[in-house]
């Protein structure tokens, strides 16, 4: 099944200005949407607030690890995945200087971000979320000691009050919250993400099959998500952005990687995301929880974005549960340190991971050990894929 059906708002602005919500959730990505489901399942009454009008597509690589089907599975999503069509991810091959390595994988599956995040709002709205889309809302300072925190939409200013707001808009998250002592900083150095859902590719890229290409400028991963649409996801240097288009970029990364059968990169609407890699001093403000990329996020090589997201919707779920009930401050520093044992160890795992990427000779040297001891390669994909009690 693909969700590609338009989901429309349940609710009007004006009634949703007029209600005092238990939770505000600020995007209906995966952390959004699951944390959104799960604090109406506890009996709150939850605005779920997007700016997109669904289904909406994402730069995504579109591949969700074993961890990320095990916590879909974990709160009873695991039979609205199935129903999707995905493709059961098998293997990883990876690319770089003319050199490659192949490595198995087991429990994940490729689908389409657009089919996913869809599913994941109709099963929210199912569970009684209120659904107000497509609107952009930016969070205010908070007053101290506010017993309500506010947001406002970004057009008509018309104020959205709730007594908790977790914040799940993604990497956009940073531009519209009006919050010092949280404000995400991004990395010098970060790359951007690019994405296109390519129609006309070779057959020789396979269902069930990761590509990756590594280069000096960056690198691309292609995954098929159905019969006929190749996903493809990069992470580029932003100079090399300057002299020449997404598509370009991308091709010469394939090339200088050794991929010879290229897919069309020159037709089709590439979409960009703002710098990658950023960090949030606290996971939290007042009456405020970030969750999901929205929390700090670092380049996507290893494949665990989703995952994290999932973790961090799950968990958030319980903590704003106790701060509807009573706010305190200590509720910051404490939801701050959940999220860095959710996402903390591996996000130090996938920062090394994506400096050792930046040296051509240490990704050539990698691949050749790698390809002659698969058995490492495959303890870092069993390390990657390990499930995190939430
Ligand atoms: C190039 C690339 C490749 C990747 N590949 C993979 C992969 O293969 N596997 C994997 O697991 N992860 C991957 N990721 C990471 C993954 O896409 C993210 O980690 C994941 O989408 C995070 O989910 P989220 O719910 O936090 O945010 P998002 O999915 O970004 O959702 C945020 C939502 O908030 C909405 N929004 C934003 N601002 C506002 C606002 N002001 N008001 C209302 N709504 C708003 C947006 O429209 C969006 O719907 C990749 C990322 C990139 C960039």
């Amino acid at each position: 099944m693909s969700m590609s059906m338009a989901i429309r708002s349940t609710i009007e602005l004006s009634e949703a200005a007029a209600t005092d919500w238990d939770a505000i959730v600020i995007g209906a990505g995966l952390a959004g949407s699951v944390a959104a489901r799960g604090l109406a399942q506890q009996g709150r009454s939850v605005l779920l607030v997007e700016r997109a009008t669904f289904p909406r597509d994402k730069v995504c690589g579109a591949c969700l690890n074993q961890d990320a089907v095990a916590g879909l599975e974990a709160i009873g999503l695991g039979d609205e995945l199935r129903r999707l069509e995905t493709q059961p991810l098998e293997r990883f091959q990876m690319h770089a200087r003319g050199r490659s390595l192949c490595l198995p994988l087991t429990g994940g599956v490729a689908v389409s971000r657009r089919s996913l995040d869809s599913m994941l709002v109709a099963a929210a709205i199912a569970s009684g979320v209120r659904f107000l889309s497509p609107v952009t809302v930016r969070v205010g300072a908070a007053a101290a000691e506010a017993p309500l925190r506010t947001v406002e939409t970004l057009d008509s200013k018309t104020p959205l009050r709730g007594q908790t707001v977790i914040v799940a808009s993604g990497l956009a998250s940073q531009k519209r919250i009006d919050d010092e002592r949280s404000e995400s900083v991004a990395d010098q150095h970060s790359r951007i993400g690019l994405g296109l859902q390519c129609r006309s590719f070779p057959a020789s890229f396979s269902s069930g099959t990761i590509y990756m290409a590594v280069a000096d400028q960056g690198y691309v991963g292609l995954a098929r998500t159905s019969a006929d649409v190749l996903n493809i996801a990069a992470a580029v240097d932003r100079q090399a952005l300057r002299s020449c288009s997404p598509g370009q970029a991308c091709q010469e990364i394939l090339q200088a990687a050794g991929i010879t059968e290229l897919p069309d990169l020159h037709t089709g609407d590439w979409r960009g995301t703002s710098p990658l890699t950023r960090q949030r001093p606290q996971a939290g403000s007042h009456r405020l929880f970030f969750v999901g990329d929205a929390s700090g996020y670092i380049e996507p090589f290893t494949g665990e974005g989703m995952a994290w997201a999932v973790r961090g919707g799950r968990a958030v779920v319980a903590a704003a549960d106790r701060a509807i009930d009573g706010w305190n401050g200590d509720m910051i520093a404490q939801w701050t340190q959940t999220t860095r044992q959710l996402v903390g160890g591996h996000q130090r795992w996938c920062r090394m991971l994506a400096k050792g990427l930046r040296y051509p000779a240490l990704t050539g040297s990698m691949v050749r050990i790698v390809s002659k001891f698969p058995s490492l390669g495959r303890a870092v994909v069993r390390q990657l894929n390990q499930e995190v009690a939430v």
